[in-house]
């Protein structure tokens, strides 16, 4: 049993409560225990916490975690205890989609990821006075000094990358740049519209630039958000809104050969079909709508006159194991500079850390600890 620091959600809301809980760190064969370092807040976070069902309660979320090996289960031999690591997601490594190299499509995504514990329901945590708390968020639960997680999870990390860089690798920036160069494969002088500026975004924009094209095409509604799209190296940028398709076309007159939606309802995406040249592809990412249905209306003879593609992307169709580090070597030769998306908050913040997040004034808060 081991003593941690942890944000725990008790009630569905985005109010995390910062406590001392035990971590039981007898861990099964695959398991490894990890000493947080740096553990960013995602969306999903909020989401989740937002709409958390009394069942789902109390828990601890968090699920881009960085930090350090302390202790391996007997079967565990891609890390060992001292070595850096960036938590991912968890997947089975037996399916069919595992097998494949596209683990974020495991058949075991929902029961590994988001069950609130191990797939037998157990847990790792109990708070102060014993009381089981859901963990193995993402396989890993990373709002937490210490936190049990997965073998699969843990990518190691070298010792080039600051833990708080490292930190949202294993989601949102590995979901924006592998949407770009492994679920698009942007070619060398295309053009690209990333719609939504955000970690997800900013880090799309980064890889299209890191995949040679020519246009790329940067929209929030935020002046700020534009700005640093610029200095990220678009090309351009543009207001969000209802003419966005039209002033794409007056930059791209037959229309951009990829689009990104990061965010994910009715007028982004209309607008994101619209400003697809003939034969392109839309990539939609991001979940304006959590874990709930988010239908929309596509006109499908334009889908189809056009030959147009949309394509669903969960966690960039990376394989983190591989794509990681090629991430980090992008950081490494200054071609993926994310830590300039990046603002560290100590983990007894991490109220601050949310409201900044939702008023738009951070992109990627990253909790830290000790
Ligand atoms: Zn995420
Ligand atoms: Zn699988």
């Amino acid at each position: 049993m081991r003593e941690s620091v942890a944000a725990v959600v008790r009630e569905a809301g985005t109010t995390f409560t910062v406590e001392r809980v035990r971590i039981d760190d007898e861990l099964r064969p695959d398991e490894v225990l990890v000493r947080v370092h740096a553990a960013g807040i995602c969306h999903t976070d909020l989401t989740t916490a937002a709409t958390a069902a009394d069942e789902q309660l109390p828990s601890v979320l968090g699920h881009e975690g960085a930090g350090v090996v302390e202790a391996v289960g007997a079967d565990v031999r891609r890390v060992r205890v001292g070595d850096r690591v960036a938590l991912s997601f968890a997947s089975c490594g037996r399916c069919r989609y595992c097998d494949a190299g596209e683990p974020s499509y495991c058949v075991q995504l929902a029961p590994l990821n988001l069950s609130g514990g191990r797939p037998d329901r157990s847990t790792s945590v109990a708070d102060a006075d014993g009381t089981p708390v859901q963990s193995f968020f993402f396989g890993q639960s990373s709002f937490s000094e210490y936190t049990v997680t997965y073998e699969r999870n843990c990518v190691p990390i070298g010792d080039s990358v600051a833990f708080a860089t490292a930190a949202a690798m294993g989601c949102g920036f590995q979901t924006g740049a592998g949407t770009v160069l492994r679920a698009l494969r942007v070619r060398s002088a295309s053009t690209v519209a990333v719609f939504g500026v955000g970690t997800v975004g900013a880090s799309a924009l980064l890889a299209a630039r890191i995949a040679q094209a020519r246009t790329i095409i940067a929209i929030d509604p935020l002046p700020g958000r534009r700005e640093l799209a610029l200095e990220l190296g678009a090309t351009h940028t543009l207001d969000s809104g209802p003419g966005v398709a039209a002033a794409i076309r007056e930059i791209v007159a037959d229309g951009v050969d990829y689009a990104v939606d990061c965010v994910g309802h009715q007028a982004v995406l209309t607008s994101a079909l619209e400003s697809l040249a003939v034969r392109g592809a839309c990539a939609t990412i991001g979940m304006s709508q959590g874990w709930g249905p988010n239908p929309v209306e596509i006109d499908l003879t334009d889908v189809l006159l056009r030959g147009i593609t949309l394509q669903g992307v969960l966690e960039g169709d990376s394989l983190p194991q591989e794509f990681i580090p090629e991430l980090i070597s992008y950081v490494a030769d200054g071609r993926f500079p994310v830590d300039r998306l990046v603002t560290e908050f100590p983990i007894n913040r991490i109220g601050d850390a949310v409201a900044a997040m939702r008023a738009g004034d951070v992109i990627k808060p990253v909790l830290t600890f000790g």
